[in-house]
């Protein structure tokens, strides 16, 4: 019954069945083989999304948010078997699976809940001055439509909140676009299952055929049709900066042009301020610690650069880290290549001009396991070296040490492009680095204070994405209810008539939204 391609409400199974879900932690096959996407297949699901969308952005609001509630009911459904397919093929422990299929439905029901207040779409009403002189003004009415059918990567670190169901594809549906999923290779059980609850939930409330495909094969080739195929409007990837470039690349090259909304690489630095550290170094290495390894160090929101001035109470933070750091535990990666690009990464970096391990786990490695690790350079060093400011997605983080508060703002100045940049420090250091920050914020899409940057709340107000090469595009979010936004585009109607605006342009303001009128802000009706 496993390893079929799901088409719209149908499931098909042309190519041959070479795929298997595999279960990182043994090594061992446990379902499967799913087969291979054919051309065929993917012509299919294309020309069915293209039709999907003629209907599927005519939906109103409420059907959206009923189908987005279905989908959470059905994955809620699933119940135990979509929470062990989930843990047996990424290797993470039921708590954190549980937590994520939460998060996954909260995602859905926050669309859900955006749908229905409305406001969202940035309605704008300029209405007509025919007396005005020397010309006449229209009436021009403004409004977010969706963009088309979106292709979603999904992402092997999440394998529910960020991969078949997760935020692009919440997003993208929301917004009125149908979606055609790539399947990740490393979650093929729990992509199976979870596009089937999505089908069946389109299915319930009434929704074309062909609003949602899901299609896997090994190799480039289907993600890169996908991307190059001219019915596909945009893009949505989450993953390595190598991949997320080769689809970029591969979308402003066609003939159409369409976006790719890309979350990449990011080392998330977190800077250390005087006061802070000498205070409270210890409590901070324990911190850390526990964020550098959570998740095994598979987060982009992973700390990756620990930055502070040198002295005495850098020294100490670094023998307390070093020592967090040797009582941790060794953990199963997601896959075998991931587990593969650690080591390489890991020893790469360790071997750059000026590196020297500052402590690791001396826990016993499991099979495709990663060891958390630190590492620290001078800042010399670090300017001197861009590969210092590479992504190792693992457990692995680097310290650098400045020599005094100019050689901190050159280090801030040399960062590249940024998910998070963290700042640990007291009142007195907020005040005396208030440039360093502010010189920060140009270098990121989201400025911690006293935190660890591992963990994002989904919400109105989280930016998830940044300077290049975080992300492909830094005005946009892949988290949170603005991630809706990627997948629509305004369109203004000049002298329209009532009967053919959508509901939310009319005079009648039906669905009570928030809306411009001739500059002003009101959810009354003209
Ligand atoms: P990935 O290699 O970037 O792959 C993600 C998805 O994109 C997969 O479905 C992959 O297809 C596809 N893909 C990648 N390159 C492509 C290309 N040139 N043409 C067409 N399709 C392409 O990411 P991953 O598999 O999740 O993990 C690999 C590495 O990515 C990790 O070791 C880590 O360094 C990084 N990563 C970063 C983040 C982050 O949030 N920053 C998250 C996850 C992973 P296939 O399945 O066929 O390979």
């Amino acid at each position: 019954m496993h390893g079929k391609n799901r088409i719209g409400f149908n499931l098909s199974n042309q190519g041959t069945a070479t795929l298997h879900s595999i279960n990182p932690a043994t090594a061992e096959t446990r379902e499967g083989p799913f087969s291979e996407a054919t051309s065929e297949e993917i012509e299919l699901a294309m020309a069915k999304a293209e039709t999907a969308f003629d209907t599927y952005r005519n939906t109103t609001p409420e059907q959206r948010a009923n189908f987005l509630e279905a989908i959470a009911d059905e994955i809620l459904g699933l119940g135990e078997e979509l929470v062990m397919a989930a843990m047996q093929e990424s290797a993470l422990p039921e708590g954190r699976i549980v937590g994520e299929r939460g998060r996954t439905m909260g995602q859905l029901k926050l669309f859900a809940n955006l749908l229905r207040e409305g406001s969202w779409v940035e309605a704008t009403i300029d209405t007509a001055q025919p007396e005005r002189e020397p010309l006449p003004k229209p009436d021009i009415r403004k409004m977010l439509r969706p963009l088309g059918q979106v292709v979603v990567f999904t992402a092997s670190n999440f394998p529910l909140a960020f991969s078949t169901a997760g935020g692009d594809t919440a997003s993208a549906l929301a917004a009125g676009c149908p979606v055609i999923v790539k399947a990740h290779n490393s979650h093929l059980h729990t992509n199976e299952l979870v596009s089937d609850a999505i089908s069946r939930a389109a299915k319930k409330c009434g929704l074309p055929d062909g609003v949602f495909s899901s299609l896997a094969a090994s190799g480039f080739n289907l993600g890169s049709t996908l991307v190059k195929h001219p019915k596909t409007k945009a893009v949505a990837f989450t993953g390595s900066l190598g991949g997320g470039m080769a689809l970029y690349k591969m979308a402003i090259e066609r003939d159409e042009p369409i976006p790719v909304f890309a979350e990449m690489g990011s080392v998330n630095p977190v800077i250390f301020l005087p006061e802070k550290i000498g205070s409270e170094g210890a409590q901070l290495a324990k911190t850390y610690a526990g964020s550098i390894a959570l998740g095994v160090g598979q987060f982009c929101t992973n700390p990756g650069l620990l930055i502070a001035q040198e002295g005495e109470a850098l020294d100490q933070f670094c023998q307390a880290l070093a020592a967090e750091i040797s009582e941790l535990p060794s953990a199963t990666m997601l896959n075998e290549g991931i587990a593969a690009n650690y080591d390489k990464n890991k020893s790469a970096s360790l071997q750059q001009n000026g590196v020297e391990q500052l402590g690791a786990s001396k826990a016993e490695v499991p099979q495709n396991g990663a060891s958390p690790a630190v590492a620290r350079v001078s800042a010399q060093d670090f300017l001197a070296n861009p590969n210092l400011q590479h992504e190792v997605f693992g457990p692995y983080s680097i310290v650098i040490s400045c020599a005094d508060d100019s050689q901190l703002m050159e280090v801030i100045n040399h960062l590249h492009g940024q998910l998070t940049i963290t700042f640990m420090g007291t009142d007195n250091d907020f005040k005396s680095f208030e440039t360093h920050i502010l010189t920060a914020e140009k270098k990121t899409g989201r400025v911690i204070y006293n935190g660890v940057p591992t963990g994002v709340e989904v919400c109105a107000s989280m930016q998830h994405g940044g300077p290049f090469p975080a992300a492909t595009d830094s005005r946009f979010t892949s988290v949170g209810s603005d991630a809706i936004k990627r997948f629509s585009r305004p369109v203004a109607y000049q002298n329209a008539p009532q009967f053919l605006l959508p509901a939310e342009l009319r005079n009648e303001n039906s669905f009570n939204i928030w809306r411009q009128v001739d500059t002003e802000w009101t959810n009354k009706s003209l």
